[in-house]
C-alpha cells in the first residue's frame, strides 16, 4: 500500500499543548509565589521553602485534576461503548441505517454509503460506530495515570526554573532575577509552542509573556501590601 509522507502538526499538537500548559503553570505560579513572598520581605530561606512547597502542591493538584478529569472521560467512553455494543447486538438494522446516514452526511452517495457501512460493520462494527458515531478513536484512549504523571512532571519542570534562579540569587535581587528569567522562560515556551503548532511566533510569545507578567505583578502587589503591614 502506497503511503505518502505528509506531516500534519496536529499529530503532536495534543501532547505538546499539554506539556507547554503544564510547564507554563509551573513557571507562572511558582515565580509569582516567590515574588509575592520576596516583596513582603521574607528571608531567603523562607522564600525557597515557599517555592518548594508551591512546586509540590502545584504538581500534586495538577496530577489530581488531570487524573480525575481523564478518568471521568474514560468512564464516559466506557459507558458509551457498552451502550453501543448493546444496540449493535439488539438492533442491527437501525444501527446500519445510522452508520449509512453518517457517511451520507460526509458526502457519500446513499448506495456507496450503504456499501461502506455494510463492509465496515462486517469488519469491525463497534470500531466503526465508536470512531464515526461517537468520535472515540484509538489514540484518544484515556490513560488517566499517564496523563496525571505527565501533567505533574511538566508542572514540576516549569516550577523548578524560577526556583533555581531563586537559589542562586541574593536576597536583594531575587525579585528582579526571578521576574526577568521567568519571563524569558515563558517567552521561549510560547515561541516553541507557536512554532510547533505552525502559529505566529510573535503573537504566541507575547500572549504567554503578558499573562505571566500580569500574574507576577499581581502577587508583587499583594506582597507589598503584606510587606508594609509586617514592617
Ligand atoms: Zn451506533
Amino acid at each position: 500500500m502506497l503511503r505518502h509522507s505528509e506531516f500534519h502538526r496536529s499529530h503532536r499538537i495534543g501532547w505538546l499543548r499539554a506539556a507547554v500548559l503544564g510547564a507554563n503553570d509551573g513557571i507562572v505560579s511558582t515565580a509569582s509565589l516567590v515574588i509575592g513572598v520576596a516583596v513582603a520581605g521574607a528571608s531567603h530561606d523562607t522564600i525557597l521553602i515557599t517555592g518548594v512547597a508551591g512546586l509540590v502542591s502545584g504538581a500534586m493538584s495538577m496530577a489530581a485534576g488531570e487524573y480525575v478529569s481523564v478518568s471521568s472521560q474514560a468512564d464516559t467512553e466506557a459507558a458509551d461503548l457498552a451502550r453501543e455494543r448493546l444496540e449493535l447486538a439488539t438492533d442491527h438494522d437501525s444501527e446500519l441505517k445510522e452508520l449509512t446516514g453518517i457517511y451520507v452526511g460526509r458526502g457519500l452517495t446513499p448506495p456507496l454509503a450503504y456499501q461502506v457501512a455494510v463492509q465496515l460493520t462486517e469488519y469491525d462494527a463497534l470500531g466503526a460506530h465508536a470512531r464515526d458515531e461517537l468520535g472515540i478513536i484509538e489514540t484518544m484512549n484515556a490513560r488517566p495515570v499517564q496523563a496525571a504523571l505527565a501533567s505533574a512532571a511538566t508542572f514540576a519542570v516549569g516550577a523548578a526554573l524560577p526556583l533555581f534562579v531563586t537559589l542562586f540569587a541574593s536576597e536583594t535581587n531575587t525579585v528582579t532575577y526571578v521576574a526577568g528569567m521567568s519571563l524569558a522562560f515563558l517567552a521561549s515556551l510560547g515561541a516553541l509552542a507557536a512554532k510547533a503548532g505552525g502559529a505566529n511566533v510573535w503573537i504566541g510569545t507575547a500572549r504567554v509573556a503578558f499573562w505571566g507578567a500580569l500574574a507576577m505583578l499581581a502577587t508583587a502587589g499583594v506582597g507589598s501590601l503584606f510587606g508594609v503591614t509586617v514592617a
